[in-house]
């Protein structure tokens, strides 16, 4: 980023946090010649908007559906760039199909259809953690008596 005082190209980040309304993360910077200070904001660049069951939509907001994914796949075989790529898949799918918003239920039907192809215990998991999505409330279920059957002996 140039300073905007000298334009000199280098600076260190101070300080990073995420805006008020959590849409930015809002970066102090410091000019590495001048030692200016200045505060830049970076904002997600997807244009894609989820619609909430009550109808609220809100960004496509892809550290919430990872952190769901992370949870799932705690101690399985699955890479964070695996999981990132997922992400990306998706998001790219609903894009390519030229919608610019989806109803919340689907990302969650999606995130299962992925994740069941790379891990079925992964995929029960994030079942149950997802139960908050309509479609998913069946999984639940399904995933308690799948929790309960492979519950490892002690
Ligand atoms: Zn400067």
């Amino acid at each position: 980023m140039k300073c905007p005082a000298c334009g000199f190209p280098k600076d260190k980040v101070i300080d990073s946090r995420l805006s008020k309304d959590g849409q930015a993360i809002r970066r102090r910077r410091e000019c590495l010649q001048c030692r200016r200070r200045y505060t830049t904001y970076e904002y997600i660049e997807s244009s894609l908007m989820i619609v909430k069951k009550d109808g609220r939509r809100e960004p496509f907001d892809r550290q919430k559906i990872m952190s769901g994914l992370r949870k799932a796949c705690e101690k399985r075989p699955i890479g964070i760039d695996l999981l990132e790529r997922l992400v990306d898949n998706i998001e790219n799918e609903i894009q390519a199909q030229g919608h610019s918003e989806v109803q919340a239920p689907l990302i969650g039907e999606m995130v299962m259809n992925a994740l069941q192809k790379l891990d079925g215990v992964a995929y029960v998991r994030f079942a149950s953690v997802y139960r908050s999505f309509r479609e998913a409330a069946d999984f639940a279920e399904a995933a308690k008596s799948f929790a309960q059957k492979n519950e490892p002996k002690k």
